[in-house]
């Protein structure tokens, strides 16, 4: 596999960055394909890997894929009409997120607005730029639409929003509102950097992401010079005072902004920004510094997920970056034991990550000694620590799950990475907001129980407005609404289909030739896909086709034209049709898939002797609106026949969304209630009803008012 590769590599290599003019592809050694992107047209996707030395593909520029109805399409309309509209009447209410207000206030431009001082939660800055990002893209592929639906909440454009962030940024690049709005008014007392949780250099990266969308989308400079000036700024302080850099370096969105910036602009002192921001973490003192923030020991030294999730993902994230330009094996060979670790332990069935609320840092060398060991907030848990009443799960993490799995497809071209962001968007995603695009979860549970009211911090039910957090909803609308850059990929002759989903891509591969492609299909409700050619190349070029790893041995089959491909693809792969297409062709791919019961690895003592539900890629949930009256979810069992019988879908919909649920047989156990001073009790030999069960997919659970629900259900075997 590919870790024993690198290591072989490590030991023939002396020395320690690795040298792409003298050495052939680190991925290489695992993918079996050295590609060396050239400057080419197509240097506008959302991850822009076009000139990457150790990249394997690049994106589609970010208007070169249209949805065409389907699920994720619906879910980009409801986006673009509802999500990014209502989001906005939020970010300028003062007495809800205040995050246009304080980019006012900074700016001189809002006077008398409040109280006059700035308000909310220090990452609100970041949070606007990811809304702002959202509507950006949005505005790249339906700008008729989505000016329309900015128009009815008197939305101002985002030409004239820019002017305000630039106005509120300081001359010197810094953008933080809340400091710079103090300072402008003379407290003597604001100053930057004074607590590594303001979040500064985060909200300075997602101005770096925000401008590169910006100028990718409309070609326009005037948020790419601001989030030059903030790189400009952080370039300085990483060489004149590189420990407070380091101590206020959390949640690192600048990980992955100033590498974009960098690939944008090819301006060298961007990359090694980026390189110092993972060398400097070490100098973090050892009583400011923990798992907590990733800095308990240097990166190169880590091997596994620890920590406050979406700061973790964010930073693997970044480095994942990193080493698509560098090939740095000794970030690679941390990056990859992560990534295992995740997906081997520390994921759940959905795709999320950051199991805990509250989690410990009990492993570093002093913190074996118990005064020594520190809280951890949101914290990855130990390796199959993952609880799903408590679950935390904030949406943001398994966001910033998603964007670093993206950037190892993009580097490894390995289908795995696929299947897992699939499954993350599906499952870990698209469930953070309501299915009317106005209500968002900030943690994630994967069961809830009206009895169980252990006071939690969070709401398990999605919320309006997160006066204290906003973070998440901004995030969600901006992954839905660049969701469509995900379907495809190219590298030199090569066109590459990760996701299936209704879409037309317009697109000029690296080396040439324009291709036209339009993809039919139901998924994710069937796994019939047809890809319909409009224009390609006059000359051979290459089709790779995910065949996702769930699918089973022989259950997917491949056609051209009406005519199957002799050799059946294998799941876990990307099929690969090599021939001239001409307009007119037909690809034709069959994904065979039905409901089937997964089970858990039994050392996740939470799941022990449960089963859950998966349809393709999609995770199901049983939710108490689709129990008979009187049933309580808790004395529900499956009854799961062997190899997936009785299962069957049916179609169904929910607040006015079609989805396909599935049906299967269990039974009712009849019990006593429990009430809450019983903690154990003998059973009593009691009857069980038959009862026919109606699973609905987990993305779609509480459009139906407040339920309870669970995707994992005690399983009798017969
Ligand atoms: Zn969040």
């Amino acid at each position: 596999m590919i870790g024993l590769a690198v290591t072989a590599f490590a030991i023939s290599l002396g020395p320690s960055r690795f040298n792409p003019r003298r050495h052939a592809s680190l991925w290489s050694l695992a993918v079996a394909a050295t590609v060396t992107m050239p400057a080419s047209a197509g240097d506008r996707g959302l991850v822009d890997t076009s000139r990457s030395p150790q990249a394997t593909m690049q994106m589609i520029d970010l208007d070169g894929v249209r949805w065409a109805g389907g699920l994720l399409g619906e879910r980009f309309d409801t986006c673009r009409d509802s999500m990014i509209p209502y989001l906005w009447t939020v970010l300028r209410d003062p007495k809800e997120s205040h995050a246009w207000d304080n980019f006012l206030m900074a700016a001189n431009a809002g006077e008398g607005r409040g109280d006059g001082r700035p308000h909310g939660p220090p990452f609100n800055d970041g949070d606007f730029l990811k809304w702002l990002e959202a509507r950006i893209q949005a505005e790249a592929v339906a700008p008729t639409e989505t000016v329309a639906a900015a128009a009815a909440v008197d939305m101002p454009g985002v030409d004239e929003i820019i002017a305000v962030i630039a106005k509120a940024q300081r001359n010197d690049g810094y953008l933080h509102t809340p400091t710079i709005v103090r300072q402008r008014r003379s407290a003597e007392d604001a100053k930057e950097f004074a607590d590594r949780e303001h979040f500064e250099t985060y909200n300075m990266g997602h101005l770096m992401t925000t401008a590169c969308v910006h100028h990718r989308a409309t070609g326009k400079t005037s948020l790419l010079d601001c989030a030059r000036k903030a790189a400009d700024y952080l370039d300085r302080l990483a060489r004149e005072r590189p420990e407070e850099l380091a101590r206020n370096a959390i949640c690192p969105s600048h990980s992955m902004g100033v590498v974009e910036l960098y690939r944008l602009t090819r301006e060298p002192r961007y990359l090694e920004l980026a390189r110092r921001l993972v060398d400097i973490r070490s100098l973090v003192p050892s009583e400011v510094g923990g798992d907590q923030n990733q800095d308990r020991i240097p990166f190169r030294e880590s091997r596994e997920a620890v920590g406050h999730a979406v700061r973790a993902n964010y930073l693997y994230a970044g480095v994942a970056d990193l080493v698509a330009e560098d090939g740095d094996r000794t970030l690679l060979e941390p990056l990859l034991a992560i990534d295992r670790n995740v997906e081997t332990r520390k994921r759940y069935v959905t795709g999320m990550t950051g199991a805990l609320y509250d989690g410990a840092s009990p492993d570093g060398v002093p913190a074996k000694l118990h005064p020594a060991i520190k809280t951890v907030h949101q914290a990855y848990g130990r390796d199959y620590q993952l609880p799903n009443l408590t679950a935390y799960n904030e949406t943001c993490a398994t966001i910033g799950y998603g964007m670093w799995l993206w950037r190892m497809l993009l580097a490894t071209g390995e289908a795995r990475y696929a299947d897992l962001f699939e499954e993350t968007l599906y499952n870990g995603i698209l469930p953070g907001v309501s299915l009317d695009g106005r209500s968002y979860f900030y943690v994630n549970p994967l069961r809830k129980l009206q009895d169980f009211k252990v006071p939690l911090r969070w709401s398990r039910s999605r919320m309006a407005t997160i006066p204290s957090s906003f973070c998440c909803p901004p995030n969600v609308a901006r992954t839905v609404a660049e969701a469509h850059n995900y379907v495809f990929t190219v590298s030199p002759g090569t066109l590459w289909v990760h996701l299936y989903a209704a879409s037309a891509l317009d697109t000029t591969l690296p080396d040439g030739g324009r291709v036209r492609v339009r993809q039919e299909t139901d998924y994710p409700w069937s796994g019939a896909v047809t890809l319909a050619v409009d224009e390609a190349p006059a000359r051979e070029i290459t089709l790779k086709l995910r065949i996702p790893g769930w699918v089973r041995r022989g259950g997917a089959s491949l056609s051209v034209n009406g005519k199957p491909v002799a050799e059946s693809p294998t799941s876990g792969t990307y099929a690969v049709l090599t021939r001239v297409f001409r307009p007119g062709d037909q690809v034709e791919l069959s994904l065979g898939f039905a409901p089937v019961l997964v089970e858990a690895n039994p050392l996740v003592e939470e799941t022990f002797g449960q089963v859950a539900i998966r349809h393709g890629p999609l995770v199901y949930c049983l939710e108490s609106n689709d129990l008979p009256d009187g049933v309580r979810l808790s004395d529900v069992v499956l009854a799961a026949a062997a190899e997936h019988g009785g299962l069957s879908t049916k179609a169904a919909t929910i607040a006015n969304t079609r989805v396909l649920a599935v049906m299967a047989s269990g039974f009712v156990r009849q019990r006593p209630a429990w009430n809450d001073d019983n903690l154990y009790r003998e059973v009593e030999a009691a009857g069980a009803k038959p009862a026919q069960l109606t699973f609905i997919p987990y993305f779609a659970w509480g459009n139906r008012g407040d339920s309870e629900m669970t995707v994992w259900l005690p399983a009798a075997w017969r």
